[in-house]
């Protein structure tokens, strides 16, 4: 009984955790049709050995009926065989038939083997005890795969007979009933045991499986994981690299590559924290990954993006650009809104590059060149860009073996004020001149020394050179330094120039630091640490080319400044009437910040009388001085009216 019990649950199992049903079916559809053809023979036979004693109701209308009803059975058995296999709520409805069929037809053959019984001699009873001996038989291998069915089938034909033998109290029937019904016993034990290890063996088959699956789920899990960026959920730089690799391998057309930097991103990460800066991230990715169907982005790290665009690389810039408008739309984070840009390179297979490492080195070059020449905007990488980067690397060599000591030199351009037309200040600007090379702008300076992680010894250097220049002009006379953003965001380069100017003659109060907005866009809170630090020794601050940065007012308004220098391209507008008043609407509000005002770039008398007029405290040009050595501005000051 627990042997059955077990069975059961063990069936329960197999039925729960897989389409066993199912296969139950099939495999009976294999086995019933034989187990129906070899019933049909034996009823044949039977009534063939009664054809004479027994009615002929009995040996030709019954078994003729019984035999159809098998062949019926048998042909739709096989039909289903050919159909395509049942789902489990058909094949459970199919195994009930079954067990409900197999009981009937049992006692259907039963009744009449019993019928027939009662005629003939000896051999005939010995023919209907086989009879049902054979057909048990074959009802339990024919049936193995429903056991249900088998011990029904079996119960009720050995129950029966076993009755009907003791009722007619013949000794030979009654022991070969008992044989028979003993005989059946070990074969259902057999059965049942077969069926539970076939069972088992399902049950581990189907764990297994689970198992392997789980572990592939796993498999694919990891590999996807390992392929994706976990904030933004957009591929990141191992599939962005795989993904070219394989363009590569498969290329038939053209295909450009774009690397995307965003534009501003820094200052809002510094401003508003990390949390409102992966938001901001998050948003920009959502764009990205909108943007168009047919291209891949990968987010490559930090706030930096890579497209692989289908079409040429002129095809790649025109998406580029509208992608620069699409960026550039505000983004509401909690509490602000903010807004980002983005500069992007480009470069084309196949003419940039046919490998992927030249392909994204090219991409990477334009970058550069859009953030220093093109910021917000999209550089293609072409041959003209190759031969500026072939002399920009020239310069780097070059300034990686210059004695800088010999080959620096600082240039002092006077700001004189308008009222008493003295010189205030002298700006110092810094001049290179490369044995190799020749003069290097000093902009260009300043931007290769960065590149080539040499700006902290140049701004020493520099700087050390302005002070021992500064310290031969009369006291009252300013120095004006400008400083980079790179400058700015080390705070060892600050202590330096700090410890620097405590072992020079020049008083740090007749410093002015000249910064511009673009310190803005890196590390904003280091930029103030050193800011701070700076005017706590005295010296001053000067926002230098205002009016050509992009975030003027609320720079104004967050930094601690002192001085305003407007660009030079004010000058210029001094010329008309809406120029004039342009200017002096900047001088206005320099006033309401009490921020002294310097108008650089006056080149003409009419500029300097405008300048004077529109209220500006000092002004600084080629029209008062250019800039020069010391010695031409000690010659300056001694050629000027001495002051009343
Ligand atoms: P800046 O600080 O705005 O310096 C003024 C620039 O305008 C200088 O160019 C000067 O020669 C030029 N200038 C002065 N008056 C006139 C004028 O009337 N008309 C015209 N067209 N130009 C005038 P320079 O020396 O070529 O320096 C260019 C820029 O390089 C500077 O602009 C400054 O941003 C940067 N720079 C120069 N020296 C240094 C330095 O030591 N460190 C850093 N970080 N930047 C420096
Ligand atoms: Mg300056
Ligand atoms: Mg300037």
């Amino acid at each position: 009984m627990r042997a059955l019990f077990s069975l059961k649950e063990l069936y329960r199992d197999a039925v729960r955790t897989s389409d066993f049903e199912i296969a139950q079916v099939t495999n009976l559809q294999r086995q019933i049709a034989p187990l129906y053809a070899l019933l049909s023979v034996s009823a044949a036979s039977l009534a063939y050995t009664h054809r004479d004693l027994a009615p002929t109701s009995l040996t030709i209308a019954v078994p003729a009926v019984l035999i159809a009803a098998c062949m019926i059975r048998s042909v739709r058995w096989l039909f289903a065989a050919r159909e395509p296999a049942p789902s489990r709520i058909e094949a459970r409805a199919k195994l009930r038939r079954t067990i409900f069929l197999a009981a009937f037809i049992a006692v259907a053959f039963l009744a009449w083997a019993l019928a027939l019984d009662q005629y003939g001699g000896p051999d005939q009873h010995g023919h209907v005890s086989m009879f049902i001996a054979m057909t048990v038989v074959a009802c339990i291998f024919c049936l193995g795969y429903l056991p249900m069915a088998a011990m029904l089938v079996c119960g009720i034909v050995i129950g029966a007979f076993l009755i009907y033998s003791f009722a007619r109290g013949s000794e030979v029937g009654m022991v070969v009933a008992v044989n028979i019904a003993l005989v059946t016993l070990v074969i259902l034990k057999v059965l049942r045991d077969s069926f539970a290890a076939f069972l088992r063996l399902e049950l581990s088959q189907r764990d297994l499986a689970h198992k392997q699956s789980e572990a592939e789920v796993l498999i694919e899990t990891n590999v996807a994981l390992a392929r994706t960026d976990p904030l933004t959920g957009l591929p990141n730089r191992r599939f962005f690299h795989d993904e070219l690799e394989r363009r590569l391998a498969t290329a038939q057309s053209s295909f450009a590559v774009a690397l995307v930097d965003l534009d501003g991103f820094k200052p809002v990460n510094d401003t508003y924290g990390h949390a409102q800066g992966d938001s901001l991230l998050k948003v920009i990715s959502e764009r990205l990954r909108d943007f168009g169907s047919d291209c891949t982005v990968a987010r490559l790290g930090g706030d930096e993006f890579g497209i692989l665009f289908n079409g040429d690389a002129g095809q790649a810039a025109k998406a580029g650009q509208r992608l620069c408008e699409i960026i550039k739309r505000p983004v509401p984070l909690t509490g602000a809104t903010v807004v980002v840009g983005c500069s992007i390179g480009i470069a084309g297979y196949p003419q940039a590059a046919h490998n992927a490492q030249d392909l994204l080195d090219r991409a990477d070059f334009a970058l550069y060149h859009a953030k220093d020449h093109r910021r917000g905007g999209c550089v293609v990488f072409s041959s003209k860009l190759d031969g500026m980067i072939r002399s920009e690397r020239a310069v780097e060599s070059a300034f990686q073996i210059a004695d800088l000591d010999r080959e620096l030199a600082v240039a002092f351009q006077p700001v004189f004020s308008t009222r008493t037309h003295q010189v205030v200040a002298v700006e110092a600007l810094a001049r290179w001149t490369s044995p190799s090379i020749g003069v290097v702008s000093p902009e260009r300076l300043i931007a290769t020394s960065e590149r080539a992680g040499m700006a902290r010894r140049t701004t020493l250097k520099l700087f050390e050179k302005a002070l021992a220049g500064a310290a031969r002009l009369p006291a009252e006379i300013r120095l004006n330094f400008n400083l980079s953003a790179v400058d700015l965001a080390d705070e060892t380069t600050i202590a330096m120039i700090l410890d620097e100017l405590t072992l020079s003659p020049v008083d740090a109060t007749r410093l002015v630091f000249e910064i511009t907005e673009n310190s803005l866009i890196s590390d904003m809170t280091t930029t103030r640490r050193s800011l701070a630090r700076l005017r706590a020794v005295g010296a001053k601050v000067a926002l230098d080319d205002f009016g050509t940065g992009f975030s003027s007012l609320s720079s104004l308004h967050e930094l601690p400044l002192d001085i305003l220098k407007v660009d030079r391209s004010f000058a210029a507008q001094l010329a008309d009437a809406t120029g004039r008043r342009l200017v002096s609407a900047i001088r206005g509000l320099a006033e309401t910040l009490s921020l002294r005002c310097v108008l650089e770039g006056i080149e003409t008398e009419q500029q300097l009388v405008d300048a004077t007029a529109a209220g500006f405290d000092y002004a600084q040009g080629y029209l008062l001085a250019r800039p020069g050595s010391i010695e031409d501005v000690l010659e300056t000051l001694r050629q000027l009216p001495k002051a009343a």
